[in-house]
């Protein structure tokens, strides 16, 4: 892909992400675009960064560490993003890595990742994940013990929360999915919601998202299918 066609696909998404703003009587700018570029390498990612997006997520901390520090060379205001599930063995390289982590889910994690923070000194950004599909097999806080969890996490851990984090199950209308994560960051007096991906960022806009997470209609299909 060209650096101009790179543009061209984040125009699009831009345009539609300002309608959904407009719909939703929200002001325009009111979502940050997160770029998936999960399975995609350096190669692929630079026309965009050419193009001029910061923003990129990846939910594997190996496969970031093989691609993001020497585009960061190039690109030094890149604002990376882990949306995919942290094992506490790799915290250290996630912090170093990494400006925001968007999978924080349980206590374990939360010690790990304040005594890394705070041996780092890296301001890292955090969100909670939150399971609101209570699915057994996906990460994430479960929705009732959400608002207790961020408590431990600030108060307990001294963590700065920056917002509340899903993925909704893929069966599911992804709506009343957004609309609890809206509700949950109420309830634990947070104010960013990372929700939406190329098939719904639209509905999570209107639901108030302020992070949508695009991967395929950006970048294109991939072709492994990647567990979460
Ligand atoms: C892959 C992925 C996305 C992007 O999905 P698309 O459907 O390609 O936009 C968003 N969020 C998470 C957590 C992902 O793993």
């Amino acid at each position: 892909m060209t650096p101009n066609e790179a543009l061209e696909r984040l125009n699009e998404i831009h345009a539609r992400m300002d309608r959904a703003c407009a719909v939703a009587k929200r002001e325009t700018s009111c979502a940050r675009l997160v770029a998936v570029s999960k399975t995609f390498d350096a190669d692929a990612v630079r026309p965009f960064l050419q193009a001029g997006q910061r923003i990129f997520g990846e939910n594997r901390v190996q496969e970031a560490q093989k691609k993001w520090p020497l585009l960061r060379e190039e690109f030094p205001d890149i604002e990376l993003h882990l949306i995919g599930p942290l094992q506490t063995n790799k915290v250290r390289e996630a912090v170093e890595l990494f400006n925001v982590i968007e999978t924080l889910d349980r206590e374990k994690l939360a010690s790990e990742l304040a005594k890394e923070i705070q041996r780092n000194g890296k301001p890292v950004k955090l969100f909670v994940q939150v399971n609101t599909g209570e699915e057994e097999q996906k990460a994430g806080i479960s929705p009732r013990d959400c608002v207790a969890f961020v408590e431990q996490c600030q108060e307990t851990y001294g963590l700065s929360i920056k917002g509340l984090m899903c993925i909704p199950p893929v069966e599911d209308q992804p709506a009343p999915h957004f609309a609890l994560l809206h509700k949950l960051a109420q309830q634990a007096g947070l104010s960013h919601l990372s929700m939406g991906m190329s098939a719904d960022f639209e509905e999570a806009v209107w639901l108030g998202a302020t992070y949508i997470r695009v991967g395929s209609a950006l970048f294109g299909k991939r072709e492994q299918s990647i567990p979460q």
